[in-house]
């Protein structure tokens, strides 16, 4: 068991997390949606699939991914040899909730004439249970590979696949599950302040619904839109994703100014992730200290739900690029 949070008044954190580092030799992984505290220790920050291949190619004894569950899933698929440790299980994701996987087998099951296409964002139990797996950036890669009259079942994310099938022409049968994240968007309150910053382009992650799409300049990946908003001449950014993003972005390019795009309050916190910021300093900590908690798939799982994702590395071809990397270099 984890000791309590609050024996550790007094850790130099920072300092005990580089030397857990090294003694366990792990390698730290921070996802874009995490903290600027966590990002800025990790050794690499990135998409979820980014963070697992570079982990991979590392001769780390020990991945620490600061991310929700269904990434670290990955890491260990990938790298079965090593452990895989999370700051926090309870860090999940409303896309893997909105898809258990038996359920998920019962609707493959009535659509026998449909592939599974399933967006990264889900369990192993359900990746395991499907044909391909896509992210965000290689969807519209591996769909052009398929006959246009392939029937395809798209999940879990409902405002993706949508996104896609208008993208594609394509009439995918939609999974209804949804980020709560990028749903949380409100239109009114982004035209409010369109309206203020008229010249700021709006660049979405494509998880959020067509309302707030419609109204996008860049529709991309996390990666996507930070390479956008580096790129833009424009001096002002309206970013419509998770908002510990513009960790990076203001890292990068100090003297632009880059907005959250807001919730329905205009003020609220609701665009951040909940389950992300589970993960904190303290618990990484204690999770390089204590070894756990630990991802553990069985292997016949970890078998099946590796098949889709090597499927998606063969038909997207070198779509995993690089992360921002952190303080290791
Ligand atoms: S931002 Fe949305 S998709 Fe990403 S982990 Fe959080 S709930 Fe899941």
């Amino acid at each position: 068991m984890n000791a309590p949070v609050q024996s550790l008044k007094g850790l130099d954190l920072k300092a005990e997390i580089n030397r857990l580092r090294k003694e366990r030799n792990a390698v730290i992984l921070g996802h874009y949606y995490q903290t600027p505290d966590i990002q800025d220790i990790a050794d690499f920050v990135g998409d979820s699939l980014d963070l697992s291949a570079k982990a991979a190619a590392t001769d780390a004894d020990v991945i620490a991914f600061c991310g929700v569950r269904f990434m670290a899933e990955v890491a260990k698929i990938l790298s079965p040899q090593k452990t895989v440790i999370l700051p926090d299980m309870a860090a999940g994701c409303s896309l893997e909730d909105s898809c258990p996987p038996e359920e998920f087998a019962k609707f493959r099951a009535a659509h026998p004439d449909h592939i599974a296409i399933t967006y990264i964002n889900c369990s192993a139990a359900v990746k395991a249970h499907s044909d391909i797996i896509v992210t965000s950036s290689s969807a519209e890669k591996i769909l052009a590979q398929l006959p246009m009259d392939q029937k395809i079942i798209f999940a879990p994310d409902k405002n993706l696949g949508a996104y896609f099938n208008r993208k594609t022409g394509r009439d995918m049968l939609l999974w209804p599950g949804a980020c709560i994240v990028h749903e949380a968007f409100s239109e009114t309150e982004l035209l409010k302040l369109k309206a203020q910053y008229p010249d700021a382009p709006i660049a979405a992650h494509p998880e959020c619904p067509a309302f707030i799409l419609d109204h996008a300049d860049e529709v991309g990946s996390t990666r996507a839109i930070l390479e956008f908003a580096l790129k833009s001449p424009a001096e002002t950014i309206i970013v419509a994703t998770e908002p510990h993003i513009i960790h990076q972005m203001q890292k990068a390019a100090p003297h632009k100014l880059f907005i959250g795009a807001p919730g329905a309050d205009g003020n609220c916190n609701c665009n951040m992730c909940p389950y992300m910021a589970l993960n904190t300093m303290e618990k990484l900590y204690l999770a390089l200290r204590d070894m756990e908690p630990r991802i553990e798939i069985d292997e016949e799982t970890r078998i099946a739900a590796k098949r889709p994702l090597d499927r998606m590395l063969e038909m997207a071809g070198a779509t995993v690029g690089k992360g921002a990397m952190g303080p290791r270099g």
